[in-house]
């Protein structure tokens, strides 16, 4: 891993920031099954400064400027997890690509001052304020939605839940038969990595995950929280790409050129669905 800092966010030093980058980085590859020399001798630029956080193929940037009265060090962590998780899996549904992250960043460094996503989500289900699942599979959607904050804590902890109930390796190797969406074959198909974790149907995966959340203890604090945060108004997502997650203006892609199609992407996991899409 090489690392670089383009701007000194205050009070965050290069040694600590780079200890913290590969105690993740171990971390994450045990999470997958990963072996860890394999994951350090990938190329990866490590770019620590401002502009925002994300992974342009082996550039990962990451801006901890935003922490705000949280200690730097522990933002950093959080979005350099979050960031790695990203650069570590093949592409998967947005409910997937961000809720691994999410719950491997967000929720682990969250977790120790004794906040859980899945918590969250028990009295969000509770509450009848959690976001489908099936309609997060889209990456539209997930993005339209995200800024509530909903969208990323019931994924987080779904995904969690999946780490939880079949372990990183697994979850992982099913996420190697998702066939991304193209302009082509416009089509999100969760078939494989459903049944790669030996489930017939994406709604068993929700089912056990709600089954799991009922057995938790309700939290009133959350559920009064959660009743005064819903009378703010929200403002909506950006809207990106269906196929690629790249941000559209004018009805285009930024980063993939999709048009017209941006429209017409078909969530499924029926194989015989897939191929009636496909000759339309
Ligand atoms: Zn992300
Ligand atoms: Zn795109």
């Amino acid at each position: 891993m090489e690392f670089s800092f383009e701007c000194q966010p205050d009070k965050l030093d290069a040694a600590s920031a780079r200890a913290i980058a590969a105690t993740s980085l171990c971390r994450l590859t045990q999470v997958f099954g990963i072996p860890t020399q394999q994951a350090m001798a990938r190329p990866l630029e490590l770019v620590v400064g401002v502009g925002g956080s994300q992974v342009l193929g082996d550039r990962m940037h990451v801006d901890p400027s935003a922490h705000g009265r949280r200690p730097v060090a522990q933002y950093f962590e959080q979005l350099c997890a979050h960031e790695l998780t990203h650069w570590l899996l093949p592409p998967s549904p947005a409910l997937l690509w961000e809720g691994l992250p999410v719950w491997l960043g967000d929720n682990y460094v969250r977790s120790r001052n004794g906040s859980s996503y899945h918590d969250w989500s028990r009295a969000l289900v509770e509450l009848g304020q959690a976001p489908h699942l099936h309609e997060l599979l889209r990456g539209r959607t997930y993005y339209l939605e995200r800024p509530s904050g909903y969208v990323d804590i019931v994924a987080g902890s779904f995904c969690g839940f999946l780490l939880e109930r079949y372990g990183g390796a697994r979850v992982r190797e099913s996420l190697q038969a998702f066939e991304p969406p193209s302009q082509m074959r416009p089509i999100v198909d969760v078939g494989p990595i459903v049944r790669g974790l030996g489930v017939a149907r994406f709604s068993a995966l929700v089912d056990g995950w709600h089954d799991m959340l009922a057995q938790r203890v309700l939290d009133p604090a959350l559920v009064t929280t959660i009743q005064t945060r819903s009378e703010r108004s929200r403002s909506p997502g950006r809207l990106r790409c269906d196929l690629c997650f790249g941000p559209v203006s004018d009805e285009r892609c930024a980063d993939c050129g999709a048009g017209a199609d941006l429209r017409t992407v078909v969530v499924t996991e029926d194989a015989r669905a897939r191929s009636n899409c496909r000759h339309q």
